[in-house]
């Protein structure tokens, strides 16, 4: 697959039995399905392994949009996430395919760790 947002290829990467991600060769961003990343956040340092780009030219990429969709061809939407409003990703509806820019994904894993973190700060703290 041709990456979407430069003229790098899509190669794909595994991490453990259930997570396949389709990675850009060139500007690093993931391509990957949403039960897929739903792995990808429960998997530990799985960040780490796949999301190995760089974070600052993942934003230079964040600025291209109307891009199409590497594995259908249509044109993708930009979507944000419902918890995260500052992280935007592109989404296909037919496939429903996610393209990350570099460091997208460490930035929602590592957000939704610390939110699961103050959530347990929160509860554990007796009332007053
Ligand atoms: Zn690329
Ligand atoms: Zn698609």
């Amino acid at each position: 697959m041709r990456c979407p947002k430069c003229p790098g290829v899509l190669e794909t990467h595994t991490y453990g039995r259930k997570i396949t991600v389709h990675r850009c060769d060139h500007c690093h961003g993931l391509f990957c399905k949403p039960d897929v990343l739903l792995e990808m956040k429960r998997e530990w340092m799985s960040e780490i392994v796949l999301d190995s780009g760089d974070a600052k030219i993942g934003r230079q990429y964040n600025e291209l949009d109307n891009i199409s969709c590497p594995d259908c061809a249509v044109p993708m939407d930009k979507v944000f996430d419902k918890h995260q409003t500052h992280i935007w990703y592109e989404s296909c509806a037919q496939c429903e395919g996610m393209f990350f820019d570099a460091g997208e994904f460490s930035d929602l894993k590592y957000d939704t760790l610390m939110d699961r973190v103050r959530d347990f700060v929160k509860g554990r703290r007796p009332d007053t």
